[in-house]
């Protein structure tokens, strides 16, 4: 690792100071590490990890720890507001939560490992970049990287997309996207100008088709300042459920949540699945949720929504394990939101 200089950022506007996004760097470094440059860090639990594979070398590095204010996780009317800096281990035990967005809670204290979730923020999680072996390694210069090969696609893919995979097969690695997604939760990004944008995150998560080199829209010199989840309705139902190699300290193989609305005839009025480890941006299961709508939820509907989870799946050569996990996965989510008293 490159010598470098750590400086604290006082305040957001001193932190849009900074001249660049890890991915624009990483892309435009043609494969060799970037220099002269600062960067922000949240935790630093991946940016570390960049620097230690040496994909990135910057001279400065701008802590955001310092700024004040930016790891609250405040409960307004409408909703909840994560500041950026809120720490894993913090959203999985916060009260309000634990008591009102349980699949959220749920989800943070899933993630990782107890070290890590007492480091991790909110923001950097959701920035973090893929763990494809490929892209994380330097001698190879994927696709992604700019290069002009996706070594994914002949290679080891076990851990690989199932969806959306055609140009560069990574999964999204942020565990509380799936139910964020789900949720309808939106960033609040901040520009040098101190021009405030508010993006959900359906448009926020960038595919591949639309550009290969990053995994989202946040542009050079934006911070993300907090995630807006609003309130869960009344009528909804929600569930969240991952399978992963082991328990504790590992990213899923899948995860999926589910968030059900029921009419009063308790047919289901509205449904969002959405589906995580399964492509490069959380996924809508959109013929799933359709084949819901209008029906009464038991064993048999559970189990023709969670085959509808797989239209439009395109597994790789070794990877295909991925489609009963998936199909399980979403069967055993609905039925058990459905289950959840109202
Ligand atoms: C063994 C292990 C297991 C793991 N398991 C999981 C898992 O199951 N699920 C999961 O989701 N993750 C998992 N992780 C990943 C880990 O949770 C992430 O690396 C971590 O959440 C990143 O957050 P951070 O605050 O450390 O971000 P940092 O590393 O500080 O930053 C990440 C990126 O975001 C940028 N950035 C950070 N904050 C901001 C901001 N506010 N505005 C603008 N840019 C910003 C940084 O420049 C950097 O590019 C695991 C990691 C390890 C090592
Ligand atoms: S899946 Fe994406 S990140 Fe991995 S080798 Fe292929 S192009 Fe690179």
């Amino acid at each position: 690792m490159n010598p470098f200089a750590l400086v604290n950022a006082r305040t957001i506007a001193e932190a849009t100071r900074t001249s660049a996004t890890v991915a624009g760097l990483m892309a435009g470094s043609g494969g060799s590490p970037a220099s002269d440059v600062s960067i922000v860090k949240a935790g630093g639990i991946d940016l570390l990890d960049l620097m230690k594979e040496t994909l990135l070398s910057p001279d400065r590095i701008l802590n955001l720890r310092e700024i004040p204010g930016l790891d609250q996780i405040a409960v307004k009317v409408d909703g909840l507001r994560i500041g950026a800096m809120a720490t894993l281990a913090a959203l999985a035990g916060h009260p309000f939560v634990r008591d009102h967005f349980k699949i959220l809670a749920h989800a943070a204290a899933a993630s990782a490992s107890p070290q890590i979730r007492n480091v991790a923020t909110a923001g950097g999680n959701l920035l973090q970049r893929p763990r494809c072996w490929y892209f994380r390694a330097k001698e190879f210069h994927c696709l992604k990287k700019g290069g002009d090969h996706c070594f994914a696609d002949n290679g080891e893919n076990r851990y690989h997309a199932v969806f959306d995979n055609d140009l560069c097969a990574i999964v999204h690695p942020s565990t509380i996207a799936t139910v964020l997604m789900a949720l309808g939760a939106s960033v609040e990004l901040v520009d040098a100008r101190g021009m405030t944008r508010k993006v959900g995150l359906a448009e926020f998560f960038v595919s591949p088709s639309v550009d290969l080199t990053r995994e989202n829209n946040i542009g050079n010199g934006e911070i993300l300042t907090a995630v807006e989840v609003p309130s869960i309705r009344a009528e909804s139902r929600c569930a969240w459920l991952k399978q992963g190699e082991r328990d504790s300290a590992d990213w899923p193989l899948a995860d999926v949540a589910v968030v059900l609305d029921f009419d009063a005839e308790d047919k289901c009025a509205r449904a969002t699945i959405v589906l995580g480890a399964a492509a490069p941006a959380p996924r809508r299961a959109r013929s799933a949720e359709a084949l819901l709508v209008g029906r009464k939820i038991d064993g048999a509907v559970a189990m023709e929504a969670g085959r509808a989870a797989l239209d439009g799946a395109t597994p790789l050569a070794r990877n295909s394990f991925k489609l009963p996990l998936v199909e399980t996965l979403v069967r055993r989510a609905i039925s058990q939101a459905a289950a959840t008293p109202g």
